[in-house]
């Protein structure tokens, strides 16, 4: 082998290795301003069951002035890391307890979507998240149902014990409680047993391979279903992206979809042409500037 080539090789490994470390140490630091940038926002994903939508899943969008949009699977382990997630993860609250206290006062009584929140672990266990929850839902005059907590496996077993303690309060406070990207963990079966969850998410891994020949992810959903519905809990099938997966699902019975096959996740302006109830076009100015929290 020549050694000039694999010589070359590693120069260029490690100035990639530098590179990568910068852009890290850059997006750390913009991340600190992102917030009083007006540079995060939200977007919603409709949960539906036949033609109605339940529920949407709030993700978190950064625009980046120079980078243009990162992912929040780049940034989130980012603000995990540094702590900067407990910021974050407080204006995501605040701003889905608003808009939710926005619908709840224009719904006129009638019925109208709850809202999901993706919660990381550091959030789930710190000792002022469950008051920080249970306050956004009195001040903001929800049912408190109608806020969905999503929480993944990997999450809970960072500091189980802190976090069987939090998500039995979250119950209490009536919060709904959704087991994320179920399947994809270590220990799933044991995590049912422990926790009172509403609602299993089946990962997107599985709905992806549902119609696969060797039909080895066909029957592991189909067992899953089962598993849930014996729990009494209800079922999200996420990353639904073909006709042929979402007939599938459905055969099955009682599944919600969410996926692209239904929807991207969409800006709040949108979510009118999905519910009546989400009529904020008006609040729009409202809603854009950062919530107090
Ligand atoms: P997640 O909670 O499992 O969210 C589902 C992800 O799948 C979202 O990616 C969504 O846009 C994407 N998705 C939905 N339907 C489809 C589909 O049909 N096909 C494909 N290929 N993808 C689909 P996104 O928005 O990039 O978020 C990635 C992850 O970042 C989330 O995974 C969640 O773990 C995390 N995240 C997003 N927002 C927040 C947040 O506010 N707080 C925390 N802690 N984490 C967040
Ligand atoms: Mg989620
Ligand atoms: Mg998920
Ligand atoms: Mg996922």
């Amino acid at each position: 082998y020549h050694a000039k080539e694999s010589g070359a090789s590693i120069t260029f490994f490690h100035s990639d290795m530098l590179e990568k470390a910068q852009q890290r140490f850059n997006i750390e630091q913009d991340l600190g301003y992102a917030l009083e940038l007006n540079q995060l926002s939200l977007v919603f994903q409709p949960i539906c069951k036949g033609d109605r939508v339940h529920h949407f899943e709030a993700l978190l969008r950064w625009h980046h002035p120079e980078l243009g949009s990162i992912s929040p699977m780049t940034f989130i382990p980012i603000a995990e890391d540094t702590n900067q997630i407990h910021a974050i993860g407080r204006w995501v609250l605040a701003r889905v307890c608003q808009l939710l206290g926005y619908w709840q006062r224009e719904s006129g009584g009638f019925d109208y979507p709850g809202i999901t929140v993706n919660v990381s672990a550091k959030q789930l266990v710190s000792p002022a998240f469950i008051s920080f929850v249970e306050s956004l839902i009195e001040q903001n005059k929800i049912a408190p149902y109608k806020l969905g907590l999503e929480i993944t496996e990997s999450t809970l077993m960072e500091d189980e014990q802190a976090s069987a303690q939090a998500l039995q309060a979250l119950r209490k406070a009536g919060v709904r409680l959704y087991l994320d990207d179920f399947g994809t963990g270590y220990s799933s079966l044991s995590l049912l047993g422990e926790y009172v969850f509403d609602v299993m998410k089946i990962d997107r891994h599985f709905i992806t391979n549902v119609i696969d020949s060797d039909r080895s992810s066909t029957k592991l959903c189909a067992a899953m279903i089962q598993l849930a519905k014996t729990l009494e809990m209800d079922v999200v099938a996420e990353g639904v992206e073909t006709e042929e997966q979402l007939t599938w699902l459905l055969e099955q019975g009682d599944v919600s979809i969410q996926g692209y096959l239904i929807s991207r996740p969409l800006p709040v302006e949108e979510l009118i042409n999905w519910h009546p109830a989400c009529a904020v076009s008006n609040r729009i100015e409202a809603l854009n500037s950062t919530p107090k929290i």
